[in-house]
């Protein structure tokens, strides 16, 4: 269960690319830190906030390795997802169906629940619970 933020904090919402995302968790942690307090510093600094300092950059090879488990994982995912029913398209199984009217076509992607919830599934394989 995550801890309860204090008073003046909360959870916030962004989108943000899942390709930037991942990776930075794994990162993040390689180094020592997490996304939150990575993103917090960035932000104080962007805004000028007195004593506020750029958080220091992880080692290209450590994002290198982050960026190489999350393209693995998410080859995963993706396979995961083509044996799943898409809620959006319809699909029982295999490429969601992208595309406007009758121009609907087999697509690479994935509707969004479909691949959140091969996600959920791969991550699970993993013993990753946390849901961001
Ligand atoms: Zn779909």
């Amino acid at each position: 269960m995550p801890s309860q933020p204090q008073s003046g904090r909360r959870q916030r919402a962004v989108n943000f690319s899942d390709d930037d995302w991942e990776p930075g968790r794994a990162a993040a942690e390689q180094v020592g830190d997490n996304r939150n307090n990575v993103i917090e510093r960035l932000y104080a600094w962007w805004l000028r906030r007195p004593g506020a300092e750029l958080p220091e950059r992880p080692p290209q090879e450590v994002i290198d390795q982050a960026d190489a488990a999350w393209e693995a994982l998410k080859t995963e995912i993706a396979a995961e997802a083509l044996k799943l029913p898409c809620t959006v398209c319809d699909v029982a199984a295999g490429p969601c169906l992208m595309g406007k009217g009758k121009g609907k076509r087999p697509s690479k992607g994935f509707h969004r629940p479909r691949f959140t919830a091969a996600t959920a599934i791969v991550k699970e394989r993993y013993g990753d619970t946390s849901d961001d």
